[in-house]
């Protein structure tokens, strides 16, 4: 019995020894064949692969449309940014340049085109332009939550090869990881609400809606709605490209203390009646929906942005005002409605409400929302 046992124990460690050798070879093999895909990731939503280490894993976030990856050494980071004016390298490293006082590169990789920012000692940074014209911002940095002695010297290699590895998702290894998002929901609010001298805006109404953040030429920050933005990206690109009419955003969502600051402004430049008369009180103003933005003209590569010298344009304002229902905006204050005439002033309804306003030249929302 005895010996039976110790020829068993034997057997054991001949199949163990034997296991042991074959897991040190094999892997190697598997290594140059299958699992080469592995350390793949394709992350569908936005059409944008990489290739990471084989330890770090890139997973989404809990907050909205983020992918964070990291081991000990390193961690990558992906965000939405939604700043892109249009979708093309020029306006995308224009809009990084004024975003950054570093120096900024333009870079074609693997399909994916994308602004690099250099000489950043703590980290790597790449805007990227995404196919479905969404825009990205891709961080590569040393994971000091692990380690807090690393530097991004120590990383640079690795982060190096990262980037080689950026591109499009058509020529990646099978087996690559692939995450799938749904796409974000965003909320979508009444795009019919009225706030106006009498209608003031509700308390909970900035909860209900999602905004956008962008530069104009000025250089001025603008926030809007964000279908209203997306909207109004569209009707700007058609007229750039169809009627050489150029555009740009002076407001779009303002607070209650912004439009006392208008007001304040208007008050000083053109005094207290005309101020009192265009600018709604705070509170009163349809630019706190989000939903209503004033344009300002390019001539001739200058800005036109001062009410009086804009109202010298009417017949580059009619081309603007015969596009607006197709993108689903109105002209607000129009003629001969009792307002006085904004023709900068647009307001963002949805396509089904703007073609029934539009049709009928100088009909108001409230005229509209009253037969309804
Ligand atoms: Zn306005």
């Amino acid at each position: 019995m005895m010996g039976l046992k110790r020829s068993l124990k034997s057997l054991i460690i001949i199949f163990f020894a034997v296991a042991l050798v074959c897991t040190s070879v094999l892997p190697v093999a598997a290594e140059s064949t299958t699992s080469a895909g592995t350390h793949w990731y394709v992350i569908k939503d936005i059409g944008f692969a990489l290739k990471v280490p084989p330890d770090l894993k890139i997973k989404r976030a809990e907050k909205k449309g983020n992918f964070i990856g990291s081991n000990d050494k390193i961690r990558v980071k992906i965000i939405r940014w939604n700043q892109v004016s249009y979708p093309n390298l020029n306006s995308l490293y224009k809009l990084v340049g004024k975003h950054t006082s570093k120096k900024i590169k333009k870079v074609r990789r693997g399909g994916l085109k994308m602004v690099k920012v250099l000489g950043l000692k703590t980290k790597v940074k790449y805007y990227i332009l995404a196919p479905n014209g969404d825009d990205y911002i891709i961080t590569i940095s040393p994971n000091k939550k692990k380690n807090p002695k690393l530097r991004f010297k120590d990383i640079k290699k690795d982060a190096k090869a990262i980037e080689e590895s950026f591109r499009l998702p058509k020529k990646i290894p099978k087996g690559a990881k692939r995450i799938t998002i749904k796409k974000t929901k965003f909320p979508k609010p009444n795009y019919l609400v009225l706030v106006n001298s009498s209608n003031k805006i509700s308390k909970k109404w900035s909860d209900k809606i999602s905004t956008v953040k962008a530069v104009n030429s000025r250089g001025n920050k603008v926030k809007a709605e964000r279908r209203t933005y997306k909207a109004y990206l569209k009707l700007k690109h058609d007229l750039e490209k169809n009627d050489s009419v150029y555009v740009d955003l002076d407001y779009g969502l303002r607070t209650v203390k912004e439009q006392q600051e208008i007001i304040d402004e208007y008050t000083e430049r053109y005094g207290y009646a005309y101020a009192n008369r265009i600018a709604a009180k705070p509170g009163y103003s349809e630019h706190h929906t989000g939903l209503a933005l004033d344009l300002y003209l390019i001539i001739d590569g200058e800005e036109v942005y001062l009410n009086e010298e804009m109202e010298k344009y009417p017949k580059v304002w009619k081309k603007i005002h015969a596009k607006l229902a197709k993108y689903g905006f109105i002209l607000r204050y129009p003629k001969n409605s009792g307002y006085p005439y904004e023709p900068w002033h647009i307001r963002y309804v949805g396509k089904k409400a703007a073609k029934e306003i539009m049709a009928e030249p100088g009909l108001t929302l409230e005229q509209y929302l009253a037969r309804s």
